[in-house]
């Protein structure tokens, strides 16, 4: 006898409950995860779709009914959705109702949750207006009035800008001054864009777009797109949509964060006005509902989000593109921990869409999986406008210090800062990691000073207060190690703050700005800053990470890379690859324009490979030194792996099921096929009060994880030692 689990209504509220059904013989074998069929519920006969088919019932099999019949005709957007979600439980390791909840957007219900967008009803009047509220001596609407003169912005912003009341604003829309728009506008505001007329394409382009269409004609394969940032992969991606939308099919565009990479919404909404539509962390559940809704309902056809809008309800999406698919922010770090590149994989081919993954620097999984012919490789060699790749020159930092030169500045940097400070020209500074580089550390025994409940290392704020990124924890500082009680402490504390007080120090009369965390906090706070230096205000750019990506900056001429190899420090197999994208990416911000560029890479190691592939843009060079790394080491790509992060309370109740679950694992795993190892204390050990450890398993096949992992959940449910342990499975790429 076989059994199935239905759900019956997706667009319920809380997507939390499934329904067993028996399957009459007629259905046998013909259904599947995905199937839409009629079951008996409460008295009606309502469609559900089958989730998950199995030998056991969940309940008593005598209490059962029966599932009526399949609709073959049935087949819907949800149907497939549901199967994407059956792949991703089974794949990844998670329930199925977890699944559907990733996959699916629950409707909450809740106060909606709106950024409101204000701007001038009749600008034409604005002169006019402004000078008859001055003479009424209404200063707040006066400074309101004034304030939108350029354009509209967010209510927030313009209540900080303007200094004034929510009131003022409410008053002067009564008043049909101000127009107050409350949904979708983030998309209305860029809709008022123009409309730009598509970019003739260059040679190189063309060659690279016939490539990608032949490809779609011949296997259609995925396609990894590689080109240097500037080559144009954008426009490429917009001309591949808009054949897409041609044959009346949809379009899923991903993007690491909506933020730093706000110039490609831009150019989306460019090409396509309305038919645009983006999701991005700030929405409410509710917006974010309206949006999928509005895909669904083939109000729009192209989404551009993050990771999320994989799961966008198009009836029929002809194309999915992952920009940056090296990027970190496409593992979800939640169950299921899914990957979005592997996961549109698998929906384009449950949809017959095409896949397009692009980067300057691809992924090493990628890369491999192009070598061995699983993706089609495609190439965009030059940079649009032949501004050629900038000049790269490492700075050996240990030469430095010998040379007395302790600080973060290295000779060799400032002296090139001066040079382009005087031509007018503008410079980044790219510090790498924050957490990291504005660590305490002691600088005679070594020791980190971190956060007691996540287990981070703390970082030194101007105020003197050492501060948790993680959890917000704060201590006073210390004049002591406090394990080995040396006064040297502080040693490499070198966050964006100490960068931007030595730079005034120099550079008195140059504009500085400055990137991270703290001054991006409001809304728009990325935007406004990138926009402000791209648009030429201020003569020194400094940033983390953040600042690599996005936008255009045609007065750039020199980037410094200040710690270029801090991240080598990280604790995980893939922190070259990290390190070489990272130094690539910020080496590439310098000279994108007409004005040739200049990277200086300050290194503690010069000689690895990662820091030498990326001063010479050498990609192919590094992938090939890197995959032989993870092939000596049986690191993905060339071993499949996989971690089990334990988490708990109680350090002793971890500590001891985390051992059971070792044990477990070496028992059905006589042979050590599995290499096993750990548990240990996992990167970051305590996470808001939970400790956490991980064991780490690996394979020659993917079928043997798949079915350790599933002997391992059984053990995990059967075993009531494991109620207060939440354990997470995670297939590392
Ligand atoms: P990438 O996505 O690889 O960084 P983009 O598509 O953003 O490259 O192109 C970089 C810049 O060059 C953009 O400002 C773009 O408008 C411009 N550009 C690229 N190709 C062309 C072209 N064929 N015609 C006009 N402008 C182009
Ligand atoms: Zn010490
Ligand atoms: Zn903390």
């Amino acid at each position: 006898m076989q059994y199935a689990e239905v759900i019956v209504d997706i667009a319920a509220e809380k997507l939390d409950r499934t329904f067993s059904y028996r399957v009459p013989e007629a259905l046998s074998g013909l259904l599947q995860p995905g199937s839409v069929v009629r079951v008996p519920f409460g008295g009606r006969s309502v469609r559900g779709y089958v989730v998950a088919l199995g030998a056991t019932p969940s309940c008593d099999p005598a209490r059962l009914k029966e599932i009526g019949e399949l609709l073959a005709d049935g087949e819907t957007q949800e149907s497939r959705l549901v199967a994407l979600a059956a792949w991703m439980s089974a794949y990844y390791g998670s329930t199925m109702i977890r699944a559907l909840k990733t996959v699916f957007p629950v409707r909450r219900k809740m106060a909606k949750k709106t950024e409101s967008f204000v701007s001038l009803a009749r600008p034409e009047e604005a002169e006019a207006l402004l000078a008859e509220l001055s003479r009424k001596h209404q200063n707040a609407r006066a400074r309101a009035v004034e304030a939108l003169l350029a354009g509209g912005m967010p209510e927030g912003q313009l209540l900080k800008k303007a200094r004034i009341p929510a009131k003022t604003v409410r008053e002067l829309a009564e008043l049909g001054i101000l127009t107050v728009r409350t949904s979708e506008i983030l998309r209305r505001a860029t809709a008022e864009a123009p409309q730009l007329p598509p970019a003739e394409l260059t040679d190189g382009q063309n060659r690279a777009l016939q490539e990608i269409l032949s490809e779609w004609e011949d296997r259609d394969r995925p396609v990894l797109l590689r080109g240097v940032t500037g080559s144009g992969k954008t426009l490429l991606y917009l001309e591949l949509v808009s054949r897409v939308l041609e044959e009346g099919r949809q379009a899923i565009v991903l993007i690491p964060e909506i933020a730093l990479t706000w110039q490609t919404v831009v150019r989306f909404v460019q090409r396509f006005g309305d038919r645009v539509s983006f999701l991005h962390s700030r929405l409410s559940e509710g917006e974010r509902f309206d949006q999928m809704r509005a895909a669904r309902d083939g109000r729009v056809s192209v989404m551009v989000g993050p990771r999320s809008a994989l799961f966008t309800p198009f009836p029929d999406p002809g194309i999915i593109v992952i920009d940056e698919e090296h990027e970190d922010s496409y593992h979800s770090e939640l169950s299921p921990c899914y990957h979005a590149r592997e996961t549109a994989i698998k929906r384009a081919e449950l949809e017959g869409a095409h896949v397009v993954l692009g980067s300057a620097t691809p992924s090493v999984c990628s890369a491999y999986r192009a070598e061995k012919g699983e993706f089609r490789s495609v190439l965009l060699a030059d940079r649009f406008g032949g501004s050629g790749l900038p000049k790269t020159e490492t700075v050996d930092m240990r030469a430095e210090l010998a040379a007395g030169r302790s600080g973060i500045l290295s000779g060799r940097l400032l002296e090139k800062m001066e040079e382009v400070l005087a031509r007018k020209e503008q410079v980044m500074l790219f510090l790498n990691r924050r957490g990291y580089t504005g660590s305490v550390t002691c600088r005679s025994c070594g020791a980190v000073i971190r956060c007691p409940h996540c287990d981070i290392s703390l970082t030194k704020h101007k105020n003197g207060r050492y501060v948790c990124h993680y959890c917000g924890y704060s201590m006073r500082e210390v004049r002591n190690c406090p394990v080995c009680g040396s006064p040297y402490i502080g040693g490499l504390t070198v966050g964006t703050e100490q960068v931007e007080e030595r730079i005034r120090a120099y550079f008195p009369e140059a504009g500085v700005l400055r990137m991270d965390l703290d001054t991006t906090r409001g809304k728009s706070g990325h935007r406004e800053i990138l926009q402000e230096f791209a648009s030429g205000k201020g003569d020194i750019l400094i940033g983390t990470q953040m600042i690599v990506k996005g936008h255009d900056f045609p007065r750039v001429t020199l980037v410094g890379v200040l710690l270029a190899d801090l991240s080598l420090n990280e604790a995980d197999y893939r922190s070259s690859e990290r390190t070489f994208q990272l130094v690539t990416q910020a080496a590439g911000r310098a000279g994108r324009a007409e004005r040739p560029g200049l990277a200086l890479i300050q290194t503690y190691h010069p000689e690895h490979y990662s820091i030498q592939c990326a001063a010479a843009q050498d990609y192919p060079g590094f992938y090939k030194e890197e995959m032989a790394f993870r092939t000596l080491m049986n690191y993905p790509p060339a071993g499949i792996m996989a971690s089990l992060t334990g988490s708990a309370a109680s350090e002793e109740l971890l500590t001891e099921g985390m051992g059971y679950l070792r044990k477990y694992i070496d028992r059905i795993d006589p042979g050590g096929r599995l290499g096993t190892t750990g548990p240990a204390p996992a990167q970051i050990a305590k996470l808001k009060d939970r400790y956490r450890s991980v064991i780490y398993l690996r394979a020659a096949k993917m079928e043997h994880l798949r079915a350790a992992r599933e002997r391992i959940e059984a053990y995990i449910a059967a075993n009531s030692g494991f109620a207060d342990i939440a354990v997470q499975f995670d297939l590392l790429t």
